[in-house]
């Protein structure tokens, strides 16, 4: 959760000073066992501090994970939109094609398709455009296997709603010149779209009002909130915690990147206390902000052991985080590994056994009403008026989507065949990139 500020651009000043999320949580005096598992803040700070975070943000500046096809452009789903704003800090420069390495641009293995079979007359260089991601050292076997591998693929089921990849309107961003950070998206716009994840997608009644809510007519009431929440199974308290975590580190990331200073063609960015403290400050949020935090690293937890039982899809050899450069592909794979070896040693992992762990068809009844509310979740971020809190809003919720994808396909992770794809488990580019840049937040 640390958060080192280091990217500059033409006429963009950032402090040069390194930020950290426990920094801030140390204005706070954050402590103790979290919630809903046997974890507490301070174990986690210092095995993110210095194992994690440092790895994560080489990972993240990698090419195969700096660049997100994303659709920004939807229609929101659910009303009729705000139209996109002018707020300038909104813009999202999407990265022209040509600056996109070949590998990532020419699709990814699941995009492979009997076509392939008879490309003999094609040039080289048209093969490797129409393949792209494929491996030339694909054996024919594997090729077969890569076609089931893409109709298991669309049948899949997903959290997320995905980005239709090849419509015209999805493009390119590179994260690195689109960071995520204040860009003055606020009011009622923004609000509609919380109140809308909380409202309706978190299994909450609408009689039981959140603490604090703009929208609510009593502005929320916690103790009838707290009852109902602890009155709750493990599953859907979960669910509501994730989405508060998620809604912290935005909030985080806002205020750690917050525009201190404008003027004379220049920008200045840089960490913003006063901001943090109106958001989380115990005494200015009534005790809410003590939980919000918490929820983030109840967050961070889960996409922690999402990772650690992904970590046997990737060890395979059969995995290459492609782009085209074999010397950057196999030093990137090896980052990760050190990454999934560092998530192995640690000892207090989120137990996702209990979950969905009642009756049979309680629990898979449980699990879908789970998935559906997710999914839809990820269909609201298409309301967000604002690109860039859009861009992010997407990647991170798709990061937590395949976060709770890897958490209910054990058994098919467990299965998996070392040298050939599997047909019960498999993830596309978009969601590894979403997964380790939503986790590097
Ligand atoms: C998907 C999305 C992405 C965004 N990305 C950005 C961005 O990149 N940069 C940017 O500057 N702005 C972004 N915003 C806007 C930002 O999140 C806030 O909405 C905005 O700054 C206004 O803040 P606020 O203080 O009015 O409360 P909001 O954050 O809008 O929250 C509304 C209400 O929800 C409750 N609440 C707040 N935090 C939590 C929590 N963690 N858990 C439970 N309840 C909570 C409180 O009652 C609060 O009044 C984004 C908004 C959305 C919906």
């Amino acid at each position: 959760m640390s958060c080192v500020i280091s990217e500059t651009h033409p006429g963009v000043e950032v402090v040069p000073q390194a930020v950290t999320h426990s920094f801030f949580c140390s204005l706070l005096q954050l402590t103790g066992v979290l919630d809903d598992c046997f974890c507490d803040v301070e174990s986690i700070d210092v095995f993110n501090n210095f194992k994690i975070y440092p790895r994560i943000k080489k990972l993240t500046e990698r090419d195969y994970f700096r660049y997100y096809k994303v659709n920004l452009k939807r229609p929101c789903p659910f009303w009729p939109d705000d139209g996109h704003c002018a707020i300038k800090d909104c813009h999202v420069e999407p990265c022209p094609e040509s600056k996109v390495p070949v590998g990532i641009k020419s699709g990814n293995y699941n995009k492979y398709s009997q076509a392939a079979n008879t490309m003999s007359d094609m040039t080289e260089c048209e093969q490797a455009n129409e393949l792209g991601a494929i491996n030339s050292t694909l054996s024919n076997q594997s090729k077969e296997a890569f076609a089931d591998w893409a109709r298991h693929d669309d049948a899949q089921d997903h959290f997320c709603e995905l980005d239709d990849e090849t419509s015209p309107d999805a493009e390119y961003v590179d994260l690195l010149l689109n960071p995520e950070r204040f860009t003055g998206y606020k009011g009622p716009s923004a609000w509609r779209v919380w109140n809308s994840i909380y409202e309706e997608n978190c299994f909450k009644p609408r009689s039981v009002y959140r603490p604090l809510n703009p929208l609510a007519p009593s502005r929320g009431e916690s103790k009838g909130f707290y009852n109902w929440l602890e009155g709750l199974c493990l599953e859907k308290r979960v669910f509501y915690r994730l989405i508060s975590g998620l809604h912290s580190s935005i909030n985080i990331h806002l205020c750690a990147e917050y525009l201190l200073d404008e003027g004379w063609g220049r920008s200045v960015w840089g960490p913003n206390v006063q901001e943090f403290r109106q958001r989380f400050d115990t005494a200015e949020t009534k005790g809410e902000g003590t939980r919000r935090l918490k929820n983030l690293y109840f967050l961070y937890l889960i996409e922690l052991r999402a990772l650690y039982k992904v970590a046997p899809y990737f060890e395979r050899a059969i995995v290459n985080l492609y782009t085209g450069n074999s010397q950057e592909d196999g030093e990137t794979k090896e980052l990760l590994l050190q990454i999934f070896n560092e998530i192995k040693a640690f000892p207090m992992h989120f137990d996702e056994k209990s979950m969905f762990a009642g009756h049979k068809m309680e629990a898979k009844t449980l699990k879908e009403e789970f998935r559906l509310h997710f999914k839809n979740i990820s269909r609201i971020m298409d309301c967000v008026g604002c690109s860039k809190c859009r861009l992010w809003g997407k990647l991170q919720t798709q990061g937590l989507g395949t976060a709770l994808k890897v958490l209910f396909s054990e058994k098919e992770i467990k299965n998996l065949p070392e040298h050939s794809p599997s047909k019960g488990f498999q993830l596309t580019r978009q969601e590894i990139v979403a997964l380790l840049n939503g986790f590097g937040r």
